[in-house]
Protein backbone atom coordinates (compact mmCIF):
# COMPACT_ATOMS: atom_id res chain seq x y z
CA UNK A 1 0.00 0.00 0.00
CA UNK A 2 2.60 2.30 0.50
CA UNK A 3 4.48 1.60 -2.36
CA UNK A 4 1.38 2.16 -4.02
CA UNK A 5 0.74 5.74 -2.61
CA UNK A 6 4.31 6.37 -3.46
CA UNK A 7 4.27 5.02 -7.03
CA UNK A 8 1.19 7.79 -7.20
CA UNK A 9 3.29 10.67 -5.84
CA UNK A 10 6.28 10.31 -7.55
CA UNK A 11 6.94 10.43 -11.37
CA UNK A 12 8.24 6.90 -12.62
CA UNK A 13 12.26 8.54 -13.66
CA UNK A 14 12.20 10.03 -10.14
CA UNK A 15 11.52 6.37 -8.24
CA UNK A 16 13.82 4.44 -6.62
CA UNK A 17 13.99 0.34 -7.51
CA UNK A 18 12.30 -2.03 -4.88
CA UNK A 19 14.83 -3.13 -2.75
CA UNK A 20 15.97 0.28 -2.24
CA UNK A 21 12.59 1.49 -1.39
CA UNK A 22 11.90 -1.17 1.32
CA UNK A 23 15.08 -0.68 2.93
CA UNK A 24 14.01 3.23 3.15
CA UNK A 25 10.53 2.55 4.39
CA UNK A 26 12.32 0.94 7.45
CA UNK A 27 14.72 3.68 8.16
CA UNK A 28 11.98 6.16 8.01
CA UNK A 29 9.66 3.58 10.25
CA UNK A 30 10.26 2.14 13.83
CA UNK A 31 10.09 -0.90 11.55
CA UNK A 32 13.46 -1.59 11.57
CA UNK A 33 13.60 -1.19 15.60
CA UNK A 34 13.32 -4.06 17.13
CA UNK A 35 16.13 -4.53 19.74
CA UNK A 36 15.92 -3.23 23.28
CA UNK A 37 18.05 -0.63 24.37
CA UNK A 38 19.55 0.09 20.93
CA UNK A 39 18.60 3.48 19.78
CA UNK A 40 17.02 4.57 16.20
CA UNK A 41 19.80 6.31 15.15
CA UNK A 42 21.94 3.09 15.65
CA UNK A 43 19.55 0.85 14.05
CA UNK A 44 19.37 3.29 10.63
CA UNK A 45 23.12 3.85 10.54
CA UNK A 46 23.16 -0.37 10.71
CA UNK A 47 20.50 -0.72 7.96
CA UNK A 48 22.18 2.02 6.03
CA UNK A 49 25.63 0.13 5.91
CA UNK A 50 23.92 -2.92 4.55
CA UNK A 51 22.56 -1.23 2.31
CA UNK A 52 26.02 0.31 1.31
CA UNK A 53 27.35 -3.15 1.03
CA UNK A 54 24.03 -4.71 -0.53
CA UNK A 55 24.49 -2.11 -3.59
CA UNK A 56 28.79 -2.49 -3.69
CA UNK A 57 27.95 -6.49 -4.38
CA UNK A 58 25.04 -6.01 -6.98
CA UNK A 59 27.36 -3.25 -9.06
CA UNK A 60 30.24 -6.54 -8.76
CA UNK A 61 27.62 -9.26 -10.34
CA UNK A 62 26.60 -6.28 -13.67
CA UNK A 63 26.64 -8.01 -16.68
CA UNK A 64 29.37 -5.72 -18.26
CA UNK A 65 30.75 -6.55 -21.68
CA UNK A 66 34.17 -6.18 -21.12
CA UNK A 67 35.59 -8.86 -18.62
CA UNK A 68 37.85 -6.30 -17.40
CA UNK A 69 35.44 -3.86 -16.99
CA UNK A 70 33.67 -6.43 -14.73
CA UNK A 71 37.06 -7.20 -12.56
CA UNK A 72 37.79 -3.04 -12.27
CA UNK A 73 34.54 -2.87 -11.05
CA UNK A 74 34.74 -5.69 -8.29
CA UNK A 75 38.15 -4.32 -7.04
CA UNK A 76 36.99 -1.14 -7.05
CA UNK A 77 33.17 -2.23 -4.86
CA UNK A 78 35.61 -4.06 -2.87
CA UNK A 79 38.18 -1.25 -1.79
CA UNK A 80 34.55 0.83 -1.49
CA UNK A 81 33.31 -1.80 1.50
CA UNK A 82 36.19 -2.11 3.03
CA UNK A 83 37.07 1.77 3.35
CA UNK A 84 33.35 1.82 4.60
CA UNK A 85 34.05 -0.50 6.90
CA UNK A 86 36.97 1.24 8.86
CA UNK A 87 35.08 4.78 8.59
CA UNK A 88 32.42 2.84 10.71
CA UNK A 89 34.63 1.44 13.40
CA UNK A 90 36.26 4.37 13.41
CA UNK A 91 32.27 6.21 13.88
CA UNK A 92 31.48 3.67 16.51
CA UNK A 93 34.18 4.25 19.30
CA UNK A 94 36.73 6.87 18.26
CA UNK A 95 34.90 9.29 17.08
CA UNK A 96 33.38 10.26 20.40
CA UNK A 97 36.02 9.13 22.55
CA UNK A 98 38.66 10.49 21.09
CA UNK A 99 37.82 13.08 18.60
CA UNK A 100 34.44 15.03 19.64
CA UNK A 101 35.68 17.95 22.41
CA UNK A 102 33.13 20.24 24.54
CA UNK A 103 35.50 23.15 23.02
CA UNK A 104 37.79 22.46 19.64
CA UNK A 105 39.73 24.27 17.11
CA UNK A 106 38.31 22.00 14.54
CA UNK A 107 34.93 22.51 13.65
CA UNK A 108 34.52 18.99 13.10
CA UNK A 109 35.21 18.06 16.72
CA UNK A 110 33.62 20.90 18.38
CA UNK A 111 30.57 20.37 20.42
CA UNK A 112 30.05 23.83 21.30
CA UNK A 113 30.19 25.31 17.65
CA UNK A 114 28.13 22.07 17.02
CA UNK A 115 25.13 23.08 19.27
CA UNK A 116 25.20 26.74 18.30
CA UNK A 117 27.28 27.68 21.33
CA UNK A 118 30.16 30.29 21.13
CA UNK A 119 33.85 28.37 21.26
CA UNK A 120 36.79 30.11 23.09
CA UNK A 121 38.91 29.18 20.18
CA UNK A 122 39.46 30.15 16.80
CA UNK A 123 37.90 27.73 14.46
CA UNK A 124 40.92 26.32 11.72
CA UNK A 125 39.81 26.25 7.65
CA UNK A 126 40.93 22.74 7.68
CA UNK A 127 39.04 19.94 9.53
CA UNK A 128 39.89 16.66 10.45
CA UNK A 129 40.15 14.24 7.51
CA UNK A 130 38.60 10.96 8.99
CA UNK A 131 35.30 13.54 10.75
CA UNK A 132 34.73 15.34 7.82
CA UNK A 133 34.94 11.83 5.59
CA UNK A 134 31.40 10.89 6.56
CA UNK A 135 29.83 14.29 4.87
CA UNK A 136 31.54 13.26 1.52
CA UNK A 137 31.77 9.21 1.22
CA UNK A 138 28.90 8.59 -0.87
CA UNK A 139 28.03 12.26 -2.27
CA UNK A 140 31.67 12.07 -4.21
CA UNK A 141 33.72 8.90 -3.68
CA UNK A 142 30.66 6.60 -4.36
CA UNK A 143 29.09 8.60 -6.87
CA UNK A 144 31.92 8.78 -8.85
CA UNK A 145 32.50 5.28 -8.73
CA UNK A 146 28.92 4.63 -9.81
CA UNK A 147 29.12 7.48 -12.87
CA UNK A 148 31.79 5.70 -14.00
CA UNK A 149 30.23 2.46 -13.85
CA UNK A 150 26.95 3.69 -15.93
CA UNK A 151 29.17 5.05 -18.70
CA UNK A 152 29.88 1.53 -19.28
CA UNK A 153 28.39 -0.84 -21.73
CA UNK A 154 26.11 -3.34 -20.22
CA UNK A 155 24.38 -6.80 -21.99
CA UNK A 156 21.46 -5.97 -19.72
CA UNK A 157 19.51 -2.93 -19.99
CA UNK A 158 18.23 -3.05 -16.38
CA UNK A 159 21.41 -1.47 -14.97
CA UNK A 160 20.74 1.70 -15.66
CA UNK A 161 17.72 1.77 -13.74
CA UNK A 162 19.17 0.01 -11.20
CA UNK A 163 22.11 2.60 -11.10
CA UNK A 164 19.19 5.16 -11.36
CA UNK A 165 18.09 3.71 -7.69
CA UNK A 166 21.35 3.71 -5.83
CA UNK A 167 22.15 7.49 -6.97
CA UNK A 168 18.89 8.25 -5.46
CA UNK A 169 19.77 6.36 -2.31
CA UNK A 170 23.45 8.22 -1.87
CA UNK A 171 21.99 11.09 -0.18
CA UNK A 172 19.63 9.02 2.27
CA UNK A 173 22.50 7.10 3.00
CA UNK A 174 24.41 10.46 4.07
CA UNK A 175 21.82 11.66 5.70
CA UNK A 176 21.11 8.10 8.40
CA UNK A 177 25.45 8.11 9.55
CA UNK A 178 25.51 12.65 9.88
CA UNK A 179 22.30 11.95 12.27
CA UNK A 180 24.23 9.58 14.03
CA UNK A 181 27.07 11.59 14.02
CA UNK A 182 25.41 13.89 15.75
CA UNK A 183 23.30 11.45 18.10
CA UNK A 184 26.83 10.85 19.47
CA UNK A 185 27.53 14.23 19.92
CA UNK A 186 24.82 15.34 22.09
CA UNK A 187 25.46 12.01 23.87
CA UNK A 188 28.88 13.57 24.39
CA UNK A 189 27.63 16.79 25.58
CA UNK A 190 24.97 15.00 28.14
CA UNK A 191 27.71 12.37 29.51
CA UNK A 192 30.40 15.67 30.05
CA UNK A 193 27.32 17.41 31.66
CA UNK A 194 26.37 14.81 34.03
CA UNK A 195 30.84 14.15 34.72
CA UNK A 196 30.15 17.66 36.49
CA UNK A 197 27.63 17.84 38.35
CA UNK A 198 29.01 14.40 39.98
CA UNK A 199 32.19 16.48 40.61
CA UNK A 200 29.87 19.47 42.12
CA UNK A 201 28.08 17.47 44.52
CA UNK A 202 31.42 15.67 45.53
CA UNK A 203 33.12 19.02 46.14
CA UNK A 204 30.61 20.27 48.04
CA UNK A 205 28.38 17.74 50.40
CA UNK A 206 25.57 19.91 51.26
CA UNK A 207 24.04 20.71 47.59
CA UNK A 208 21.74 18.40 46.69
CA UNK A 209 20.52 17.45 42.97
CA UNK A 210 16.90 16.89 42.66
CA UNK A 211 15.82 15.29 39.19
CA UNK A 212 11.83 15.32 38.55
CA UNK A 213 10.80 12.92 35.85
CA UNK A 214 7.80 10.97 34.90
CA UNK A 215 8.32 6.99 36.22
CA UNK A 216 8.31 3.76 34.10
CA UNK A 217 4.86 2.61 33.85
CA UNK A 218 3.94 -0.81 35.17
CA UNK A 219 2.75 -2.49 32.27
CA UNK A 220 3.84 -5.29 30.28
CA UNK A 221 7.06 -5.34 28.28
CA UNK A 222 7.94 -7.18 24.96
CA UNK A 223 10.83 -9.13 24.71
CA UNK A 224 13.29 -6.81 23.33
CA UNK A 225 10.95 -3.79 23.51
CA UNK A 226 12.20 -1.32 20.90
CA UNK A 227 12.41 2.63 22.18
CA UNK A 228 9.64 3.79 20.18
CA UNK A 229 7.05 1.16 21.63
CA UNK A 230 8.57 1.82 25.00
CA UNK A 231 7.76 5.03 24.93
CA UNK A 232 4.31 5.21 22.83
CA UNK A 233 2.67 3.39 25.98
CA UNK A 234 -0.48 4.58 26.84
CA UNK A 235 -1.53 5.04 30.36
CA UNK A 236 -1.17 7.78 33.08
CA UNK A 237 2.52 8.39 33.70
CA UNK A 238 3.57 9.21 37.58
CA UNK A 239 5.92 12.10 38.46
CA UNK A 240 8.65 10.97 40.84
CA UNK A 241 11.37 12.83 42.27
CA UNK A 242 14.87 11.92 43.45
CA UNK A 243 17.51 13.90 45.62
CA UNK A 244 20.81 13.07 44.94
CA UNK A 245 23.56 14.13 47.33
CA UNK A 246 27.13 13.48 48.18
CA UNK A 247 28.32 11.81 51.41
CA UNK A 248 31.80 11.85 53.58
CA UNK A 249 30.76 9.05 55.75
CA UNK A 250 29.52 6.89 53.30
CA UNK A 251 32.10 8.18 50.44
CA UNK A 252 29.21 8.03 48.09
CA UNK A 253 26.04 9.16 46.74
CA UNK A 254 22.96 9.06 48.38
CA UNK A 255 19.85 8.83 46.94
CA UNK A 256 16.30 9.76 48.04
CA UNK A 257 13.08 8.74 46.50
CA UNK A 258 9.64 10.31 46.99
CA UNK A 259 6.46 10.08 44.78
CA UNK A 260 4.25 13.16 43.91
ZN1 LIG B 1 35.35 25.29 18.90
ZN1 LIG C 1 38.24 13.89 13.75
Amino acid sequence: MIKEAYNNTFAEGERVGRNTFVELTKLLTKKGESKAGLSTYYINLRYSASIFTQMMKRVSCFAFASFDEQRFAKEEAETLIEEWKKMQMFLMWEYSNKHLKIEDGDRTHCCTYALGGTCTRKHKTESCKKCSGFFTFFQTKVKDFLTRVKEKEFTESSHIEELQSMFDALPKLTYAFTYYMAHRLRAHVQFHAIRNIKQKLRNDPSKALIVMDHKQKILQMKFREGQVEYYGKKGMSMLGTMIIQWSNEKNGFVYRFDEA
